[in-house]
C-alpha cells in the first residue's frame, strides 16, 4: 500500500511509526524544516481525562504500541479563580516537552523511525496526493484541509499568547488561572520545564488580534507575575470537528479531524491513539471511524463541559473552585478511576443533544 502522511507532529509520527511496525514504509510530509515545530512549550497528558485507563501512558503503551517518555509527571495542580484557590494531589499526569529539543515529545517519536522518508519544508495538500498514494493520512494539527474538503465545522476559536518563563517552579506542580477579566472564555496556565524554566500560557478564547496582549498584561499584573519573558508567541488555534474523517482514500487524524478535549484545548493522547488507529486500518482494513468513536464522544462531551464554563461569570468560577477545593472532591475524582468526563458529559447531554451532536458521532459500519 503506497501512504502519504501529511504533517510530522504527534499524530502523523504516530501514524508513520504504526505503519512501520505492519511493513508499510509511508512518505511523510511536513512544512516545516525539522520536526517539534518553532516554539518550545510544555503540555501535559492528564490521567483524569482519559479514564477508564488507569494510566494514560500505559494505555498508549499496551494498547497502542506507543511509549512515550515525559519529562515529569503531574503531583499537584493549583486552580486559581480571582476569590479562591483550589489544590488537586496525587498522580495526575505526565509532562512533556514540545518543539525541537532532543528532549522534546516531536523529536523523540521522529528519532524512533526507521524507515518512513520524512521530507522537510514540503508544505502539501491532499489534492496533490490523492491521485499517486493509496492512502492520504491528513495529520496537519489544523482544520484547512478539513475546511477546503467542506467537512469542518468550527467550535473553538482562541488565541494562545505565551511564553517561556524563568524563575522558581515546583516541576511536578501547573497552576490555572480562570478569571474572566482577562481570558474571556479560556483560561492561562503555567506549566514546568524544570524548577528554572515554565511555560505560561493564557488561551483567550472569543477575543480579536488586538485584545490579546491587553489581556496578556492585564493577566500578568492581576495574578502579579513578572516573570523574565523568553520566546515569546502568539498563535491562533482554530479548532473544531471534522466529519466525517474517512472517505475515500482520505483519513483525517489528531487535531485534523478535531479529536480534542475541547475544556480544555488538549490533544495529545487523541493524537497518538487516532494515528495509531488509522494505521491498522490502513493495514488490516478496520473502520477508522469505529476505532475512534469512543474518542469522539469525549471530545463531544469535553466540547459540552466548554459551552458550560463559557456560561460562568466570575463569581461562578469562585463557586466552582469551593466546591473542586474540598478535600472529598480530591478523593473522589482525582485519586480514582472514577471517568469524570463520560460522567459530566452525559449529565450535560440529557435531554438536549446539541446543534454538534451528529458530527461527532462515527457512521454506522
Ligand atoms: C499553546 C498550546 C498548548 C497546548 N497544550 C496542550 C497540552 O498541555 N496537552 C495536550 O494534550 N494538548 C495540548 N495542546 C494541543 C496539542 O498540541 C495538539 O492536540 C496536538 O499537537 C495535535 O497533534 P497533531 O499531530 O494533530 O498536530 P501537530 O502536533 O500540531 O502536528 C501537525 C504537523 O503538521 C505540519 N503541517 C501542517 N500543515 C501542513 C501541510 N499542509 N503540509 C505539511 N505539513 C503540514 C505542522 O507543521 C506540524 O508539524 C496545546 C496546543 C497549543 C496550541
Amino acid at each position: 500500500v503506497k501512504v502519504a502522511i501529511i504533517g510530522a507532529g504527534v499524530s502523523g509520527l504516530a501514524c508513520a511509526l504504526t505503519l512501520e511496525k505492519h511493513g508499510i514504509v509511508p512518505d511523510v510530509f511536513e512544512q516545516l524544516h525539522r520536526p517539534g515545530g518553532v516554539t518550545p512549550s510544555i503540555q501535559t497528558i492528564l490521567q483524569v481525562i482519559h479514564r477508564p485507563a488507569e494510566d494514560p501512558l500505559r494505555d498508549l503503551a499496551g494498547r497502542f504500541g506507543i511509549t512515550l517518555t515525559p519529562i515529569n509527571t503531574v503531583r499537584k495542580i493549583v486552580m486559581i479563580s480571582p476569590n479562591r484557590v483550589a489544590a488537586a494531589r496525587g498522580r495526575l499526569g505526565y509532562i512533556f516537552e514540545r518543539g525541537h529539543s532532543r528532549t522534546s515529545l516531536d523529536c523523540e517519536l521522529y528519532g524512533r523511525l526507521s524507515r518512513a522518508r520524512v521530507r522537510f519544508n514540503a508544505g502539501v495538500g491532499y489534492q496533490e496526493l490523492a491521485g499517486e498514494y493509496d492512502r492520504v493520512v491528513v495529520a496537519t494539527g489544523s482544520p484547512f484541509l478539513a475546511m477546503a474538503a467542506g467537512r469542518y465545522h468550527g467550535i473553538l476559536r482562541t488565541w494562545a499568547r505565551g511564553a517561556v518563563v524563568e524563575g522558581s517552579f515546583d516541576p511536578h506542580a501547573l497552576i490555572v488561572w480562570f478569571d474572566k477579566s482577562y481570558a474571556n472564555n479560556g483560561f492561562a496556565y503555567l506549566a514546568p520545564f524544570s524548577a528554572r524554566k515554565a511555560s505560561l500560557i493564557l488561551e483567550a478564547s472569543d477575543l480579536r488580534e488586538e485584545e490579546v496582549e491587553p489581556a496578556w498584561r492585564r493577566f500578568l499584573e492581576t495574578e502579579k507575575l513578572a516573570y523574565r519573558e523568553e520566546e515569546t508567541f502568539l498563535r491562533e488555534h482554530n479548532v473544531g470537528i471534522c466529519c466525517p474523517r474517512q472517505t475515500g482514500n482520505l483519513l483525517f487524524v489528531g487535531l485534523a479531524a478535531g479529536l480534542l478535549d475541547y475544556t480544555l484545548g488538549f490533544g495529545l493522547y487523541n493524537a497518538v491513539v487516532s494515528g495509531v488507529v488509522a494505521a491498522r486500518c490502513i493495514a488490516g482494513g478496520s473502520s477508522y471511524e469505529a476505532g475512534i468513536r469512543d474518542m469522539l464522544a469525549k471530545s463531544y462531551y469535553t466540547y459540552l463541559a466548554r459551552l458550560a464554563l463559557n456560561r460562568m461569570d466570575n463569581d461562578d468560577l469562585d463557586k466552582m473552585l469551593e466546591v473542586v477545593g474540598q478535600p472529598w472532591v480530591n478523593r473522589l475524582v482525582y485519586n480514582t478511576g472514577l471517568d469524570v468526563v463520560n460522567l459530566l458529559g452525559a449529565v450535560l447531554e440529557h435531554g438536549q443533544p446539541g446543534p454538534l451532536r451528529e458530527q461527532f458521532r462515527s457512521p454506522a459500519t
